[in-house]
């Protein structure tokens, strides 16, 4: 089988080399000439509007996937009339777009932040009278890591906001002020058999996420069931095909769905060590129609982002239950160069493991 991914980042660098034992092969689009899937796989060079280029990239696959949600869905839609292309590209339409998002859950009956649509200052004056501060002031569109967002804490930073964010679509949203912040990541495959792994606590810093805890700790039975109901509704909904995410605030025992992903996760990436099948093995069953892999947990996990920092492997592998993932990138401040993840049998001994890799990331 020839799989093709729009999007040539680690993501999907993942997703090929999880495929491999498969038997599968790669094919990747992306703009740039670096793409880190490039050094495993066979890489298509293009801009997402060529149309000649997506037709050399589509040539001789049985299949298309996607790591990057941003694809311009023009192009998702023009690959779809050629080959298969999961997830479907209604998700990336909901996905796209926070305002739809936040909708679609709502008319799911998925608890969101009250959110209101903005396109001028009069509405964002209406809508902080429903929301009051403090409030987030998001781009619609285009918007990951906590860019295109604007935090309002009261009346005196709307001039600011809005020269910062104004004369394109908005959205307004009460600001949560959640206990953690938790992901599922579900998988669906094409005969809608679905699979959903344990509850994930994620840490950010600067808006990126730094360090996922896998399970989530102290997380009762109930909050999962509630994340599985709201994952199942939505790729139900969607007829969805592959993996999904959603970003989730815990708050006073009840979760609220702050974003979705349409693909494997950064917050997945413990699944590789931690859990029977990883995210990137269960995105490429489902596409394939498969059946999928056990979603169980393997002892306590932990990820940890390197952004902008390259430690010594031999350092890093020296801790018991690490194990290191670099994406075959540049080291620039600020990006996401690798990852490391712990595993431990118990919580105690996760936490010893942790303390000695900060020790070392921050020493
Ligand atoms: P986003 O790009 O929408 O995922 O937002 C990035 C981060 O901003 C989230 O991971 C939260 O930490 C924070 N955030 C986003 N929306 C809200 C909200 N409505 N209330 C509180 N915090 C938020």
């Amino acid at each position: 089988m020839r799989i093709g991914i729009l999007g040539g980042g680690q993501l999907g660098r993942m997703l090929a080399l999880a495929g491999y034992p498969l038997g599968l092969q790669f094919r990747f689009f992306d703009p740039s000439p670096q793409a880190p899937a490039g050094q495993v796989a066979e890489l298509v060079v293009g801009d997402y509007s060529d149309a000649g280029a997506l037709e050399r990239f589509a040539e001789g696959l049985d299949l298309i996937t996607y790591e990057f949600e941003n694809i311009p869905l023009e192009a998702a839609l023009a690959l779809a009339d050629r080959r298969p292309v999961y997830p479907p590209v209604r998700a990336l339409e909901v996905a796209q777009d926070r305002l739809r998002e936040k909708a679609f859950f709502r008319a799911l009956g998925i608890p969101t932040p009250l959110f209101y649509p903005v396109q001028t200052q009069n509405d964002l004056l209406d809508g902080l009278e429903r929301t009051g501060f403090p409030a987030l002031l998001k781009t619609r569109r285009l918007g990951y890591d906590g860019k295109g967002q604007y935090l309002l804490r009261n009346p005196a930073d709307l001039e600011a906001a809005w020269a910062a964010l104004g004369g394109q679509p908005l959205i307004l949203e009460a600001f949560v002020p959640f206990e953690r912040e938790l992901s599922i990541l579900a998988a669906r495959n094409r005969e809608g058999r679905m699979a959903f792994y344990p509850l994930v606590e994620n840490h950010h810093r600067g808006g990126i996420l730094h360090t996922s805890l896998a399970p989530a700790p102290h997380t009762p039975a109930r909050l999962q069931h509630q994340a599985e109901a709201m994952a199942r509704r939505v790729m139900e909904e969607l007829g969805y095909v592959g993996l999904l995410a959603i970003e989730l605030f815990e708050l006073e025992g009840v979760l609220w769905a702050n974003e979705m992903a349409p693909r494997v996760h950064n917050s997945g990436h413990w699944t590789l060590e931690g859990a029977e099948t990883s995210q990137f093995e269960n995105h490429l069953r489902s596409v394939l129609g498969l059946p999928l892999g056990a979603t169980e947990p393997r002892g306590h996990s932990l990820m940890r982002n390197l952004i902008g920092l390259r430690p010594e492997a031999a350092r890093v592998l020296a801790i018991p239950g690490a194990h290191l993932h670099w994406y075959g990138k540049e080291v620039r401040p600020g990006r996401k160069v690798g990852h490391i993840t712990l595993r431990a049998e118990t919580p105690e001994g996760l936490a010893q493991r942790q303390e000695a890799l900060e020790a070392l990331l921050t020493g």
